[in-house]
């Protein structure tokens, strides 16, 4: 399909997310709801998963101009089914057009998506509940301190992989593949997205809503408090997550998966690590080069498989 995107001036003026709201400031997760909201337009209700978001609408204030609806995490999948389907008997029942339909999205973090409500979420896939489905993935749970969830990198400090002499790696454990998750329930749409690829989020959010059912993207969220990163390097960071191919750029309509960006100069993933305070423990005191080069394997790993 050809885009109404073509160029950033492409980018919609109006704002739907306002200035203040208690966030961090630099938050990357906030920004990419900021472009989300705008390509999707005010007549949104959104469905929040408590997490740092949460702290974007406290009542009685609000920055959002469209509905924000807020749940405990494991719930806003199911929450969104209750308003699809309320939504749905009013338009049967002539109490509201048609016209003036509303479209239902989520917004949760990556530990509400990839543990706390990873079940209702696989129940609304399997449902095929018509709506928006937006993880800001931090990779931790950041809002209560930066303890690890199943989406933190492998190598990656957090509060509960704090790297010692006996686990120098900080994280054993691989990062939980919630886009492959997500392609097993057979969904019309998934892609991941970046704050520093506007134009390809901005597409993916158009080439998605011609579909019916669930829409998911998964959004790379470099966080300045977790990462320990200053936030004036935010974008900086997530281009480098693109360049040195952590951070794949995808889509999957119906199962086939495309990648937006099949670069065959990718930057050594050291040049994203070394900025980062969560993985200073790789270059400080000494140089962990095994685990550097452990890092590495993984995305090659995931490269050499990757033709179109
Ligand atoms: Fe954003 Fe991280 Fe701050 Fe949460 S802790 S508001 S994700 S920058
Ligand atoms: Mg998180």
């Amino acid at each position: 399909m050809t885009s109404k995107y073509r160029t950033l001036k492409d980018i919609p003026l109006e704002e739907v997310l306002t200035s203040g709201t208690s966030l961090c400031a630099g938050c990357g997760g906030m920004l990419l709801v900021r472009i989300f909201e705008k390509v999707l337009g005010s007549d949104a209700i959104t469905v929040n998963a408590a997490g740092c978001m949460s702290l974007a609408s406290v009542f009685p204030l609000t920055p959002f101009k469209s509905s924000w609806f807020y749940v405990a995490m494991p719930s806003a999948p199911a929450a969104a089914q209750g308003i699809r389907d309320a939504l749905d008997l009013l338009i049967r029942k002539g109490k509201i057009d048609a016209k003036d339909d509303l479209k239902v999205v989520v917004v949760t973090g990556d530990g509400a998506a990839s543990d706390i409500g990873l079940q209702s979420t696989s129940g609304a896939l399997h449902r095929g509940l018509d709506f928006y489905y937006l993880v800001y993935d931090n990779e931790a749970y950041a809002n209560t301190g930066f303890q690890a969830s199943s989406s933190s990198p492998y190598a990656s400090a957090t509060k509960t992989t704090t790297p010692t002499e006996i686990l120098p790696e900080g994280s054993l454990l691989t990062k939980k593949d919630l886009f492959e998750i997500w392609r097993a329930h057979k969904p019309p749409y998934i892609a991941t997205i970046s704050p520093a690829y506007v134009m390809d989020m901005m597409r993916k959010i158009e080439k998605a809503s011609q579909y019916k059912g669930p829409k998911l993207f998964i959004a790379h969220s470099p966080c300045p408090p977790g990462w320990d990163i200053d936030s004036d390097i935010v974008i900086r960071i997530a281009k480098l997550a693109v360049e040195t191919g952590i951070w794949p750029l995808k889509e999957a309509a119906y199962g086939e998966v495309t990648h937006s960006l099949i670069s065959r100069t990718r930057r050594p993933v050291e040049e994203y690590l070394k900025l980062q305070g969560r993985f200073e423990h790789l270059f400080k005191p000494e140089r962990k080069v095994k685990i550097i080069q452990e890092f590495q394997k993984r995305v090659d790993d995931y490269w050499k498989n990757v033709t179109k």
